[in-house]
């Protein structure tokens, strides 16, 4: 088990090159070369919450939304996974318009026409939602705890709490999901002991899969002017992540080759072995703006998926044909 200081050890007194070349002999003994390619479908920028960071935020009047009908949702999902896409993420702002029946329709129509794993992104959701929609056949969760630092969480996420967040994902455990948390590095007041907090508490979570990505000021927040999340932190993070939680799915995040060129390859050599590939229609990508300037907004859907494979081929790993479950042994059946 690691303790507070062996974590602030890694993290702050290890040199790059040894701390990133641990992490990828970890990464190599535990998920071999394969990386895993999840089709993520981003299906509404509506949101009702309002977080400081956070382009979505309801109270940016200038975003153009969108929302897709679940006929188009399944069509596309069944299209990708016909097309061999293994996991579809289904992600969006937290959209009341989505209900409980409207999703559990969504998922039904999914399962019944593909052999895919399907994970949910939709915020904080009510206990029967969750529970419904599990039995319904959703196999994941992602619901980042962005900052273990309950004052900052606090005030970067009106409507709720750090408390309140963590409860929905031991809850979403205790339903079943495989579960992903993660950090949002690099955010306004975030101090370098935080980290330490994030990374005991994923491991305390004892969750499947940990997404860390860089904080990207968006000029329609309150935080439009504050700089953008060091990508070398990002890299370091992930890089002790994969060391002391070790069975765990890390992507190399859309974020992260965001702000470095060649961000998301360098991700895969320090401990990541999952990338994200693009399925939403060319028509609402850009508005899908989290932050600005996202890569693979101009691309078309059917292309990014193969890019990602040449990507994957040329840092010789290989794409996995694997559903990519939990590496937590076999509580998950596909
Ligand atoms: N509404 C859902 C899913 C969409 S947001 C939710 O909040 O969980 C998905 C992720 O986008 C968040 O977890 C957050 O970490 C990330 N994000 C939001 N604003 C961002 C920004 N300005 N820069 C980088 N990542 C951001
Ligand atoms: Fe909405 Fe998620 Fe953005 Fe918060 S991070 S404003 S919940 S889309």
């Amino acid at each position: 088990m690691w303790t507070k200081a062996t974590i602030e050890d890694l993290l702050f007194g290890t040199p790059d090159e040894l701390l990133f070349r641990e992490a990828d002999r970890v990464r190599q003994e535990v998920c071999g070369d394969e990386v895993h390619l999840r089709g993520i479908l981003e299906f509404s920028n509506h949101c009702w919450k309002n977080c400081l960071y956070c382009g979505l935020r309801r109270d940016n009047r200038s975003l153009q939304r969108y929302r897709m009908l679940p006929e188009e949702i399944v069509a596309l999902a069944a299209k990708a996974a016909g097309d061999g896409m293994r996991t579809i993420v289904l992600q969006s702002g937290e959209d009341p318009w989505y209900t409980k029946d409207r999703v559990t329709a969504i998922i039904r129509g999914i399962k019944k026409k593909a052999g895919c794993a399907l994970t949910l992104s939709l915020g904080e959701r009510r206990e029967r939602e969750l529970r419904e929609w599990k039995e319904a056949g959703a196999d994941r969760y992602l619901l980042k705890h962005e900052t273990a630092n309950p004052k900052l969480f606090g005030s970067l996420c009106p409507g709720t709490t750090l408390e309140k967040r963590l409860g929905c994902l031991r809850l979403l455990k205790s339903l079943g999901y495989q579960v992903g948390s993660g950090i949002l590095a690099g955010l306004p007041g975030q101090k370098p002991e935080d980290f330490v907090d994030d990374l005991m508490l994923l491991a305390f979570l004892d969750v499947d899969m940990v997404g860390i990505g860089p904080f990207i000021p968006h000029p329609e927040t309150p935080l439009g002017h504050d700089p953008v999340g060091d990508s070398r932190n990002v890299l370091r993070l992930i890089a002790v992540a994969r060391i002391i939680l070790r069975e765990v799915h890390i992507p190399a995040t859309t974020a992260l080759g965001t702000v470095e060129r060649e961000g998301r390859e360098k991700g895969l050599r320090v401990g990541a072995n999952v990338v994200m590939a693009n399925l939403t229609p060319l028509r609402f990508r850009k508005r899908y703006a989290i932050y600005p300037s996202r890569i693979c907004a101009q691309e078309s859907a059917e292309w990014c998926p193969e890019c990602l494979k040449q990507r994957i081929t040329n840092l010789g790993r290989k794409v996995s044909r694997d559903y990519g479950h939990s590496l937590k042994g076999e509580r998950h059946a596909a």
